[in-house]
């Protein structure tokens, strides 16, 4: 069925009951025709099926329907239908993500059997054995009050039971019977979070007003646009409540639970108890399955999840409102087919269910900033300034260049004196600090001290250098290095391959951070009270969420660490916010480099200036005019993004086109130069016109991962319907068939976040 890439037809027989958009049914499939579980995407007419030149004879027959899941709603395979299409994934892989394994597999599952007397029994009774006649006995004895009674509690009181018992008397038309599933799941942790009402201020209110004045409207979208602490959360609840209170539900995204756990906290605090669901990887198959089942039965309020929420089973024509906080989060974008965007899938949601959706942000993906101040697409909201009591914090630019030529050669710190004074400063003076360093390990720079020589290790099986990992705990200086693209890892070598002499490490690396720092302040080194903060040092959301709470208690006073540390934390007690190297994002060969830097710095540098005391921000680089860098000590996105969106007008790269970028793969490096030019041949003798630009084959920024060569071929269209009847056109007409399928040798992305 070319409408849905990978989708299957069936024809429904006049026998079967009603089936409709969002069923599940058994079919047919394959030659042996092995019975296999499939959900229904769309209902086709005779004019449809004469349209694609299908006969209905030649259709094989669905089975039945399964009750194995309760029926999609029609919204959320409409929601399906556009993302299968949008980002040319076949409709089975789109489907597999939307219902969670959990739910599939049905797991924490609890089937009840409950019995009663039947109301008109056979008489004469018929002959019974002892067993049954015990259990008959007992259910007739049991108080009216507590019927129907559930097989377990029988069992229990009376010490008889036995399902297959209860079930022959059920035939016998003794007892009547009746079966409940219920999904039982341990409680999932509350918020601890006691809610705080708090009075809005003007800019507040005035957002509140405006986009509350759209919630009766059908689908509007909003862009609130407002400093890192201007209160953009209290405005979402706001919402929120208005919503819940008019009867319908609020679907709330967030980049990544594990990461801000301070937002969920405040939902729940608001919303407490059965209202709310939250659907995120950190519960149990059971717990996710059963938040599910809540939503789905229409008993949850407000659904709180990751990008993956935005499958949430809302039933159809309750959802008033969608709400994506940190929207510029690049979480939010899958980097597996579905390769979709939560963002956009959420305007999407929106736009099917008839809904606003506000998308929120301190530093707005100029995609969005594009939409709310060019196109029109969606209204702008601004928060000037920050709630009350909370102030911008000073920011100093460091030129990390002069400084170094200032401290002793082979001295090699990563903090320089003047970050280094202001941390002493800081902490003798009962404040807490944040340091930023993008960068896990310990040193990404493995190679001969001898110039002449020039060795530099690099990955065997990738085009990227080596990292240096140190082990974890003060005693042990076994130093490793490992490839961060395919996970390979190796012993440090002692010498150069080449001509012998020792190796040597250098540049960046949070664990380097941590060195220096333990060797300024051995003493908070020693108390526990300087952590490191990164995907290597916590084992797990628990090990992170704990670290936090002994940050918030003052007990830590230094956190060290990569982009975990600079989303969404809210502490009073920073005074300080350090950027090791603010140049790690800058330099990546990636069109979005300097909106990523821009983003990067203003969200750890709005971690502090949280409680009275106004803090200071102190972002060392080697680049101090770079303009990401300079508007974002100077708190200017408005700036940054007019610059910005100039340069990508006058490229014709995102948002003023769209992209896509195609990339293949292959064991050989010419045959991947190859299947690239047959990709590119293939799209470009499908007529993409003047609106549309096929860039390459060119190898991929890292040309090789896991042995395998990487070469892509990107097309910029005029505007996503130019681009998406493209796409279409290449499918239709066979471009990704034969050694260009769809799969493991090739991956399409349609508005790719990442370029490398
Ligand atoms: P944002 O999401 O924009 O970064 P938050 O919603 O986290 O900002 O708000 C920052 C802090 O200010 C929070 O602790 C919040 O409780 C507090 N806050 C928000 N609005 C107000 C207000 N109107 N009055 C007082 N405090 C506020
Ligand atoms: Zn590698
Ligand atoms: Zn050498």
């Amino acid at each position: 069925m070319d409408r849905y890439p990978g989708g299957l037809l069936y024809s429904v027989p006049a026998t079967c009951e009603e089936v409709d958009i969002g069923h599940r049914v058994l079919v047919p499939l394959g030659r042996g025709n092995a019975e296999v579980p499939g959900t229904v995407v769309d209902r086709l007419g005779s004019e449809a099926l004469a349209e694609d030149g299908v006969t209905a004879d030649r259709i094989k027959p669905i089975i039945r329907r399964s009750d194995d899941l309760p029926a999609l709603p029609g919204e959320l395979l409409e929601l399906a239908r556009w993302i299968a299409s949008y980002y040319v994934c076949p409709i089975g892989i789109t489907l597999a993500n939307l219902v969670p394994a959990a739910v599939r597999k049905g797991v924490g599952t609890a089937t009840r059997l409950l019995i009663s007397p039947h109301p008109t029994p056979p008489d004469p009774r018929p002959r019974l054995g002892s067993k049954q006649r015990a259990v008959l006995d007992a259910v007739l004895a049991t108080p009216t009050e507590d019927l129907p009674i559930a097989s377990t509690d029988l069992a229990e009181r009376t010490g008889v039971g036995g399902t297959a018992t209860v079930r022959r008397l059920a035939e016998l038309g003794l007892l009547s019977i009746e079966t409940v599933t219920t999904v039982e799941a341990r409680a999932r942790a509350g918020s601890g979070l006691e809610d705080r009402e708090v009075e809005l201020n003007a800019g507040q209110q005035a957002a509140v007003e405006a986009i509350g004045s759209h919630l009766e409207g059908g689908f509007s979208s909003h862009l609130l646009f407002g400093v890192t602490g201007s209160g953009k959360t209290e405005v979402y609840l706001r919402l929120a409540r208005r919503v819940i209170e008019a009867g319908r539900r609020v679907l709330f995204l967030v980049p990544e639970i594990a990461l801000t756990p301070q937002t969920t906290a405040r939902v729940l605090a608001r919303f407490p108890g059965a209202a709310a669901a939250v659907l995120h990887s950190g519960l149990t198959a059971a717990q996710r399955h059963r938040e599910w089942r809540r939503v789905a039965d229409g008993d949850a309020t407000i659904i709180l999840g990751a990008r993956s929420a935005v499958f949430a089973p809302v039933p159809d024509g309750t959802l008033g409102l969608v709400v994506v906080d940190e929207e510029h989060d690049a979480s939010y974008k899958q980097d597996q087919a579905p390769r979709y965007h939560g963002r956009d899938a959420a305007i999407r949601r929106a736009q099917l269910a008839g809904c606003p959706v506000v998308l929120g942000s301190a530093t707005p993906a100029l995609e969005s900033w594009h939409n709310a101040t060019r196109t029109g697409r969606s209204h702008l909201h601004r928060l000037p300034e920050r709630a009350p009591g909370l102030s911008l914090p000073k920011i100093e630019i460091v030129d990390f260049a002069e400084e170094r030529r200032q401290l002793e050669r082979g001295g090699a710190r990563l903090i320089g004196p003047r970050l280094g004074g202001e941390i002493a400063r800081t902490l003798s003076a009962g404040g807490q600090v944040i340091l930023l360093l993008n960068r896990r390990g310990y040193a990404n720079y493995i190679a001969c001290p001898d110039h002449r020589c020039g060795w530099v290790m690099t990955c065997t099986d990738c085009d990227a250098g080596m990292i240096c990992h140190q082990a974890n705990g003060a005693i042990a200086r076994e130093r490793w290095v490992r490839c961060h693209h395919c996970d390979a890892q190796l012993r440090l070598p002692p010498t150069c391959p080449l001509c012998s002499k020792r190796t040597t490490v250098f540049g960046l690396g949070t664990q380097r951070v941590e060195e220096d720092l333990a060797r300024l302040h051995p003493d908070l080194a020693r108390a526990g009270a300087m952590v490191r903060v990164d995907s290597d040092a916590m084992g797990g959301a628990d090990d992170f969420h704990e670290v936090l709470d002994r940050f918030r208690t003052g007990e830590i006073r230094l956190l060290a660490g990569t982009q975990m540390i600079a989303k969404g934390l809210d502490f009073p007690g920073v005074r300080l916010v350090g950027v090791v190297n603010a140049d790690t994002a800058l330099n990546m060969p990636d069109f979005r480099a300097g909106e990523r830097t821009f983003q990067l710095v203003s969200q750890v540098v709005g971690r502090c200036g949280r409680g009275s005391t106004a803090g200071t921000a102190i972002i060392q680089t080697l680049q101090p005019d770079a303009p990401a860098i300079r508007r974002a000590a100077e708190h200017d996105f408005e700036g940054f993004a007019e610059r910005e969106l100039a340069d990508r007008d006058r490229f014709g790269l995102p948002p003023a086109r769209r992209m896509c970028r195609i990339v293949v793969r292959d064991g050989g490096e010419s045959a991947a130069m190859r299947l690239g030019t047959e990709l590119a041949d293939r799209l470009r003798a499908h007529d993409p016109g003047p609106d549309v630009e096929i860039r390459g084959p060119i190898p991929c920024s890292i040309a090789r991962i896991a042995g395998r060569y990487r070469v892509q071929v990107e097309t910029l269209a005029k505007d996503a319907g130019t681009a998406s009847r493209f796409l279409a056109r290449a499918r239709l007409g066979g471009v990704f068939t034969g050694p260009l399928a769809l799969g493991e040798a090739v991956a399409i992305d349609v508005d790719p976040t990442s370029l490398m």
